[in-house]
């Protein structure tokens, strides 16, 4: 099946407790095909400016990845800054400089206009529904945004919400969405929006599943160190979606396999700098991790001790 992506193709400043670097590969777009083409082949959509370095262009390219739909344009790469709190679960943004960002207009090329699965990343709503308008039949569409969105275009985020399948956001994202602070009711309200299904994700207390009226929970895989937390969301999303393209199969049980695709990616993501891991790892390395979570959340009720509950 085939998967496209439409986000950011960025340079990143970041900072952590364990150091920083400047000017590194990131985006959105970026990081959920670094990801996702461990799995399927990925198509990208996206703009970078004349001062994008071809090399990690390249890199990508030779990955599966089609960066046929990424503009090179006159003027400055979008560049993002943010900066990591001592236990790595806040972060504040620095600074965020558009460049050739700021007049995105997504144009799909024709021969990514059939794409089966598509994942809007975090970009103005009303870029995501321009997409839409340009995908001739997907089978499932899934999307991103983020609390500046939400307030800013809420209208334009609900409307979309009608013509999407999946929405991905994380618990701080789900809770100024629905109004509601518990994350299982935002969850329901979600899909009483529109979405067949919404992941909620929630750091380094894993992610939650809402999906015909079911509820499936997949932890964070436990990592001693966590060095850089930026890009873990399109890590998972680029997982998640990954899997689905390579299976071909939307069913429930799939869904549930596709959430641990997304967590191990989203894994991958935080043991280095920007996309590094991504460039050390293969799917030997995914299957092992996927193996590993099915050891850490399996258990048994034995039935000699579930009977003396009554
Ligand atoms: P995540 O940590 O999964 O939320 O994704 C972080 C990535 O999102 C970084 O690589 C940034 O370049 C990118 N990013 C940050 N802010 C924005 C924005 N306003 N629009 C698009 N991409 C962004």
């Amino acid at each position: 099946m085939s998967l496209l992506v439409v986000g950011s193709v960025a340079l990143d400043s970041v900072e952590t407790p364990f150091g920083s670097n400047s000017d590194a590969l990131g985006g959105s777009a970026v990081y959920f095909s670094y990801a996702a083409s461990i799995l399927h082949p990925v198509q990208v959509v996206g703009v970078v400016g004349s001062d994008f370095p071809q090399e990690p262009l390249d890199e990508l390219a030779a990955r599966s990845v089609d960066l046929s739909g990424v503009e090179r344009r006159e003027g400055e790469s979008f560049r993002w800054k943010g900066k990591y709190s001592y236990d790595l679960q806040n972060r504040e943004t620095l600074d965020t400089r558009l460049g050739v960002f700021a007049d995105f207009e997504p144009r799909i090329p024709e021969a990514f206009r059939d794409a089966k699965l598509v994942f809007l990343g975090n970009i103005d709503p009303e870029l995501q529904l321009a997409v839409l308008d340009q995908i001739h039949e997907p089978t499932l569409v899934a999307c991103d945004t983020m609390n500046y969105w939400i307030s800013s275009k809420r209208d334009t985020l609900l409307e979309l919400m009608r013509r999407i399948d999946v929405l991905l956001v994380n618990d701080a994202e789900a809770r100024e969405l629905s109004g509601d602070w518990n994350v299982y009711r935002a969850a329901r309200w979600i899909v009483d929006a529109g979405p067949r299904m919404v992941v909620i994700k929630q750091g380094g207390f894993g992610a939650v599943l809402y999906e015909g009226g079911r509820l499936f929970y997949i932890p964070a895989y436990p990592l001693d160190d966590v060095f850089d937390p930026t890009g873990a969301g399109d890590s998972f999303a680029g997982g998640f979606m990954g899997h689905l393209a390579r299976t071909d199969d939307l069913s429930p049980d799939n869904l549930r396999r596709a959430m641990v695709y997304g967590s191990a990616m989203g894994s991958f993501a935080v043991e280095r700098f920007s996309v590094q891991r991504f460039t050390e790892i293969g799917p030997a390395e995914v299957t092992a991790r996927v193996r590993e979570f099915s050891e850490l959340v399996r258990f048994d009720i034995e039935p000699e001790h579930a009977h003396e509950l009554g």
